[in-house]
């Protein structure tokens, strides 16, 4: 196996995420919100920057990209459709394409929603899965630019990969996250052994993430708006997934 994964915190709660092909040296972040933590882990891990996925446009993603790029050279591969807002994208990319980094394979998913240019990143081979500001662990991300039927469908497109897909995002908000979720999934046994955990972990000042893909599907209200008891908790019993996502959605928002 030639992946190795470095997960950090930049600020208080935007993950940092450096990707790296030992076989190659090749090493990639998961977009560049803040220059120093990144260079802090590139010292301790000794990875030089040869790339920089960007998910989308919103500054404390892109904030440190022009700085990396030119001290680095690193590539920077982003959604075409968003050329206009991302400054530098060296390759330019969207659904169905891959790329490499060394040796690893990306694949590159439309996810609108968050922003309507945002994008995921998968590594199928190695199962893991780059969502950004998409999906997050118990939660996904406010709606700025997308409407609630098209974050609704990037979030099943994310859902539909294999369980043990392991899950990088770009936020620690699982806890504030699963509060809300155990309010509109009371019953869910999953769920709160889940939300256990998390406050364990948090309370040693560790990482809620990675997740995977199967464990939010058992206990992410947002991947579970086709379920009847989260539709009859919020009083939308017998609406279609899609409003019930989009009610929850606007609940979270005022929670
Ligand atoms: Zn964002």
């Amino acid at each position: 196996m030639s992946l190795e994964i470095r997960q950090f915190l930049m600020g208080s709660d935007n993950f940092g995420v450096l990707v790296h092909d030992s076989e190659t040296g090749a090493t990639a972040s998961i977009d560049a919100g803040d220059e120093q933590p990144i260079l802090q882990a590139l010292a301790q891990t000794g990875w030089r920057l040869t790339d920089i996925l960007v998910t989308h446009h919103h500054d404390d993603h892109i904030a440190a990209l022009a700085s990396l790029h030119h001290k680095f050279g690193a590539r920077i591969v982003a959604a075409g459709a968003d050329s206009h807002r991302i400054p530098h994208i060296d390759l330019a990319v969207k659904e169905g394409d891959e790329f490499t980094v060394g040796t690893l394979k990306f694949g590159v998913f439309d996810t609108p929603g968050h922003t309507v240019g945002h994008i995921a990143y998968h590594l199928p081979k190695q199962k893991v899965l780059f969502a950004g500001d998409t999906l997050f662990s118990l939660g996904c991300g406010r709606l700025f630019e997308g409407s609630a039927e098209q974050m609704y469908h990037s979030l099943q497109k994310l859902a539909r990969l294999p369980a043990e897909t392991a899950l990088y995002c770009g936020h620690e908000y699982t806890l504030s996250n699963g509060r809300f979720a155990m309010k509109v999934d009371p019953s869910n046994k999953a769920l709160a052994a889940r939300m256990h955990d998390v406050e364990t972990l948090r309370a040693q000042g560790q990482f809620t993430l990675p997740s995977t893909i199967g464990r939010e599907c058992d206990t992410n209200p947002f991947l579970r708006a086709d379920q009847p008891d989260i539709a009859k908790t919020i009083g939308m019993e017998g609406q279609p997934a899609v409003a019930v996502f989009a009610k929850l959605r606007e609940m979270k928002n005022k929670a």
